[in-house]
């Protein structure tokens, strides 16, 4: 099968993490018999250099016409001084909401050889940590109507509109269900349903919408709760449903439960098979041109495009096996380095991990 892939490197450690990951890609392909054609294109700090907007409309036009999305990461302090519609950032709103890319899937998980880097005592973290998070991600409060206005006597106002409709709330519902089916069966939907009305009404369609998944175990947390949760018994959770803001929080306090924001990847994922896949971390300005930058989370998100964009599970499999065995074999870059294990730059992480295809 010949499948075509948009590839976005972005700035700062983008383009080293990418060069990885597409090197263990055109590996699957060789090992499986495909073919993987990329089309790179420009978004973020790069495209606003090269042609003054953060995302060129040819870089959606190529998103648009591929089999799917492989990105790094954009930003920089270069353009940190660039007003908010103009900054690289902007380019990864665009990228979703242009792609229709209404669920985002951020797996955070606990590789055993990285136990030491987890933050949390033995004893909360038990047998490991496998969570899945599916956020709701063009909705809410961060696509609602904003704006400001002056009022009598408090000075000036700002606000921000957060609105659900039950089709928004339902589809990504759906997409927490389907999930749950293919992991332990067990869907924890969060919301803040004791103040909010769009959490009422979220909280309500997820109730009709369980009734459809009786295999599937169900419960609603608060999303404070759940805040607490995360850190005191993580292991009870399974799949995770919020919407927008809330899951843009809890997945970072997930991911840092983990110990490695250099190891976690995600998806995007829309109506069709076409998704945006890319490490959760940023550019890494700090450590960018270095040979320093973990590329395991990109070469894991690219096991994600296996697995949910093209249905390859058995490459998926090789891929997340492959990363594993080179932890196993006590391989490290800096970000997750510890005693007594050996360690290796950018180049060589994706050398090794490549190796272990043959
Ligand atoms: P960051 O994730 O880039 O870096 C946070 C820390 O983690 C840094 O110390 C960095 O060196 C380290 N780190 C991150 N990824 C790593 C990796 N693969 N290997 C080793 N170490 C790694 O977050 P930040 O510093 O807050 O942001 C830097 C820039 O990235 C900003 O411009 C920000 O807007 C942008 N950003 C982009 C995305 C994205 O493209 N999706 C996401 C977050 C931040």
């Amino acid at each position: 099968m010949k499948y075509n892939i948009a590839v976005v490197k972005g700035d700062g450690i983008g383009p080293e993490i990418v060069n990885e990951a597409m090197k263990v890609l055109d590996k699957i392909g060789e090992k499986f018999g495909h073919e993987f054609v990329y089309n790179e294109v420009l978004a973020g700090g790069c495209a606003i250099d090269a042609t003054g907007m953060p995302l060129p409309q040819e870089t959606v036009d190529a998103c648009l016409a591929s089999d799917s999305v492989l990105l790094g990461a954009v930003g920089g302090p270069k353009w940190d001084n660039l007003p908010g519609d103009k900054r690289p950032e902007k380019a990864l709103l665009g990228l979703r909401s242009a792609l229709g890319l209404f669920a985002n899937l951020r797996p955070a998980m606990m590789f055993g050889e990285l136990a030491d880097a987890c933050p949390l005592k033995k004893e909360v973290i038990g047998e490991g940590l496998d969570i899945l998070i599916v956020r709701e991600l063009i909705g809410g409060v961060y696509f609602g109507e904003r704006g400001r206005r002056q009022t009598e006597n408090m000075g000036e106002e700002a606000y921000d509109i957060m609105a659900y409709s039950e089709k928004e709330v339902e589809r990504i519902g759906r997409v927490a269900f389907e999930m749950a089916k293919k992991r332990n069966f067990k869907v924890t939907s969060v919301d803040k349903a004791n103040v909010l009305e769009t959490s009422r009404l979220w909280r309500s369609v997820m109730h009709k919408l369980k009734e459809e998944y009786p295999d599937v175990e169900y419960n609603d947390f608060l999303v404070d709760n759940t805040a607490m949760q995360l850190v005191s018994n993580p292991g009870q959770f399974d799949v995770i449903v919020t919407e927008n803001m809330f899951g843009d929080i809890l997945s970072d306090e997930a991911s840092m439960v983990t110990g490695s924001i250099g190891m976690l990847p995600s998806a995007s994922l829309g109506e069709g098979t076409r998704g945006l896949y890319e490490p959760i971390h940023g550019s890494a300005p700090d450590i960018a041109g270095k040979n320093m930058a973990n590329p395991l989370a990109t070469i894991l998100s690219l096991g994600m495009m296996l697995r949910y964009s093209f249905g390859l599970m058995e490459e998926a499999e090789a891929v997340e096996n492959a990363v594993k065995s080179v932890l196993a074999k006590g391989y490290r870059t800096a970000d997750i380095m510890s005693d007594g294990k050996t360690l290796v730059g950018t180049v060589e992480m994706g050398e090794l991990v490549k190796k272990e295809l043959n």
